[in-house]
């Protein structure tokens, strides 16, 4: 079975070396957010010859081509990810660097705001924050027992009654 991606450089007029194959692969493989470095050290395990220059020029050609999805974390860090169809937003945790998602539904009426206050499409959101891990991990350091507070859940409240 053959994605669309083939399809399209190859309609393009675009050759189908092995090295974009092997990107492509490689990303679609991947269900997470890759930095180029990480596509290219998995694109060697198989062809050892490729360098990194090759494969950021591949990167740029998919993300020209809207196959693959570019987003960039700071003036040092980007990340690609094969293009989706349902859009989604990036929460990206400042303490791990953990990257999850999110979708429109999930932020409310947020883009709605912007869209019918601003006349703003949001396209492409990343918000900054500390995941659930690292909360919970500062937690058990800093806070002390049995501080419960207003955005507590459920979990903590058969405790105190
Ligand atoms: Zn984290
Ligand atoms: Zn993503």
């Amino acid at each position: 079975m053959t994605h669309h991606a083939t399809k399209t450089l190859q309609e393009l007029g675009y050759r189908l070396t092995p090295q974009r194959t092997l990107v492509w692969d490689v990303l679609r493989a991947s269900d997470g957010h890759m930095s180029a470095e990480e596509v290219c050290a998995q694109v060697q395990s198989s062809f050892p010859h490729i360098n990194i220059s090759t494969v950021y020029r591949t990167l740029e050609l998919l993300v020209e081509l809207h196959l693959v999805r570019e987003t960039q974390l700071g003036p040092t860090r980007r990340f690609f990810e094969v293009e989706e169809e349902v859009p989604h937003h990036h929460l990206v945790c400042e303490r791990c660097g953990s990257v999850a998602h999110v979708h429109d539904e999930d932020l409310g009426s947020l883009h709605l705001t912007l869209a019918k206050g601003q006349g703003f499409a949001a396209k492409q959101l990343t918000i900054f924050g500390i995941c659930d891990t690292c909360a919970a991990e500062g937690d058990r350091g800093t806070a002390p027992a049995g501080e419960v507070g207003p955005a507590a859940d459920a979990a903590g409240d058969a405790a105190g009654a």
